[in-house]
């Protein structure tokens, strides 16, 4: 347990969880922005769901504690410490939909480094 509590904390100073939302605020999402050399894919969160293996099958099926994405995403908001970004639905669109192509957005990583 411990040791992923530091993995999510580490995720945060790293600067993993991100919002986006639109201009207008009617979208407003939660994003895990894996490490670039790691297996893991980014994802979309928030403090209930997330859509990764571990949560579903650690979690979900067997009640284990829920995945470093989720705890990720716990610490980040008790702070408020994420990065956000607004953008239009238009790069919304196409952040999400490389992630669900591809499991990481290039996009995004632009947006982030820029
Ligand atoms: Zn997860």
């Amino acid at each position: 347990m411990w040791r992923s509590w530091k993995r999510a904390e580490a995720d945060v100073k790293e600067g993993r969880i991100v919002k986006l939302t639109t201009p207008d605020g009617s979208i407003s999402i939660y994003l895990y922005v894996a490490s670039e050399r790691g297996r893991h894919n980014d994802h979309v969160i928030n403090g209930k769901h997330c859509d990764c293996e571990s949560f579903l099958f650690n979690h979900v099926l067997k009640e284990g504690e829920p995945c470093v994405h989720i705890k990720a995403f716990l610490k980040a908001t008790e702070g408020e410490n994420y990065v956000k970004l607004v953008l239009s639905k238009t790069e919304l669109k196409e952040i999400l939909t490389e992630i669900y192509v591809y499991g990481k957005s290039l996009k995004l990583r632009k947006l982030l480094s820029s």
